[in-house]
């Protein structure tokens, strides 16, 4: 029997069946079926939302606390089961799906501690006799529209904060991982969340997504995608005149200089730029090399790419898994055949790969011999592919890197001090790693990007307050 899993709305779980999730592992393997909102649904859920936001914004911390903590502690029980359930629907390896279900519950965590310690600020006023109190008040309803690339920590990171800063949401995930948006949003709703204040509507972006930026009773969205859909919100959301938070695609770079440690700059360089399948907005796709170490690192990683292990995704010793679906298969292999076109060389991998079951398996691949004026220099492939640009020195690494419509995240691989402050302070990315892959980041601290990767306030840690309340400035004359 196939399991059919519904939208939740108002506190009610409704839908018929209306779209299957394929493993990309094995696609013969259905992980379920799930309802498909409509713009009614969507409408209703809004509807819900917008009712269930006095009474929740005005609950206090502790009824925010305890179902917060209630959904981490349940999130971080269930990890290995909930974890393998997105390794399933997403392709992602078991040892990154658990990961990514821990980092999941740590969000929760954080978040239920954040309601307690929520404060304002009390000013004496220029005039005397008044005193002025600033406080944070949530934004009302909010809409949450993910991808599907980390089908989790994604959520979690946008339920966590508009729920403990007392917004209402409707949530609408990536048609491709519903079943690890369905989970939390059990989870919550069985913590105890009361009707109307966690909408669920999974769907078509072009359908309920739409809805929702359409609607003018939702105050903020915040979205995680590509460029194009970023654009779609940000015009619907001036339209409306309500806040919204953007973070889209990256064209990260990875420089490595002469006096890095080889064997740091290739854990790094693979890290980043292959595992979760070079799946990750984050991923290291630009390889920038200095001339005195670059045949070595090029010699280094084809050896370690030889070696990867690429596989079903619930197979405990892959170590990279399958491409998400046909779709990304194919813009991959697009790609690879557009850097052979621009005159780069691929030094490793690119082909399909048979496994035993019918999935997208994709070889890894690294080009070598490309500069960064060629479309996989500038245009992000979202897959396991990354490219050598050999360069001079570091002035010309820097140069390079900064060269690019996005900025996410950078690195550097440099037994320098004064390289590695240097790069820190003139990146022109959101994050900056030295000696670290240019993906994985702390949950407790600021992320985002700058350029045409991220718009609006900075996500998670104390920064996500930002955008998930607004400040109310108080007057009161004592006389
Ligand atoms: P990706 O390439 O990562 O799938 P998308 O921007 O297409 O990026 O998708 C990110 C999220 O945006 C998904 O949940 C998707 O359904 C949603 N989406 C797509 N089109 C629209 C739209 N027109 N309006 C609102 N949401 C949309």
């Amino acid at each position: 029997m196939i399991l059919l899993r519904k939208n939740l709305i108002d506190g009610e779980w409704l839908g018929e069946a209306g779209s299957r999730n394929i493993n990309p592992s094995n696609t013969n393997d259905v992980v379920g079926e799930y309802a498909s909102a409509g713009p009614e649904e969507a409408k209703q859920a809004i509807a819900a939302a917008k009712a269930a936001f006095p009474a929740w914004s005005r609950s206090g911390p502790l009824a925010r606390h305890a179902v917060l903590k209630k959904a981490s502690d349940e999130i971080m029980a269930r990890k290995d089961e909930i974890g393998r359930a997105l390794a399933r629907e997403e392709g992602k390896t078991l040892a990154e799906g658990v990961a990514e279900t821990i980092r999941a519950a740590q969000i929760f965590d954080f978040f239920a501690g954040e309601t307690l310690r929520l404060s304002g600020e009390l000013v004496p006023s220029v005039r005397p006799g008044v005193g002025v109190e600033l406080t944070r008040e949530g934004v009302g309803v909010v809409g949450i529209i993910t991808p599907w690339n980390f089908p989790i920590a994604i959520p979690a990171w946008k339920i966590a904060p508009a729920l403990a800063y007392g917004n209402t949401i409707v949530f609408k995930p990536a048609e491709l991982v519903p079943e690890s948006a369905w989970t939390i949003v059990d989870i919550l709703h069985r913590a105890g969340l009361p009707k109307g204040v966690l909408n669920l509507v999974m769907g078509k972006g072009s359908v309920v997504g739409q809805a929702m930026l359409d609607s003018p009773d939702i105050n903020a969205i915040s979205f995680t995608g590509s460029v194009g859909t970023g654009k779609r919100v940000a015009a619907a959301s001036v339209e409306h005149m309500r806040k919204f938070q953007l973070e889209m695609g990256g064209k990260n770079p990875f420089v490595v200089l002469d006096d890095a440690d080889l064997a740091v700059a290739i854990d790094c360089a693979i890290n980043g730029a292959y595992f979760s399948t070079g799946q990750r907005c984050t991923a290291s796709s630009r390889l920038i090399v200095t001339e005195g170490i670059h045949d070595r690192f090029v010699e280094a990683m084809k050896e370690r790419l030889d070696k990867l292990v690429i596989g079903d995704a619930l197979d405990g010793k892959t170590q990279i898994g399958p491409v998400v679906d046909q779709t990304q298969l194919k813009q991959d292999e697009d790609y690879i055949a557009i850097g052979r076109q621009e005159g780069a060389e691929l030094a490793f991998g690119g082909d399909r790969l048979e496994r035993g079951t019918p999935g997208f398996y994709l070889q890894p691949a690294l080009f070598v011999g490309s500069n960064n004026a060629m479309r996989i220099s500038r245009e992000e492939i979202f897959g396991p592919v990354a490219n050598v640009i050999r360069v001079k020195d570091y002035d010309e690494a820097l140069a390079v890197a900064n060269d690019t419509p996005f900025g996410l995240t950078s690195g550097i691989c440099t037994t320098s001090l004064k390289h590695a402050t240097h790069f820190k302070r003139n990146s022109e990315a959101g994050m900056v790693m030295v000696n670290l892959p240019t993906a994985g980041v702390d949950f407790h601290v600021a992320f985002g990007g700058r350029k045409g990767s991220s718009y609006g306030s900075r996500e998670q840690g104390r920064y996500a307050m930002e955008f998930y309340t607004t400040v109310k400035t108080a007057y009161t004359f004592a006389g």
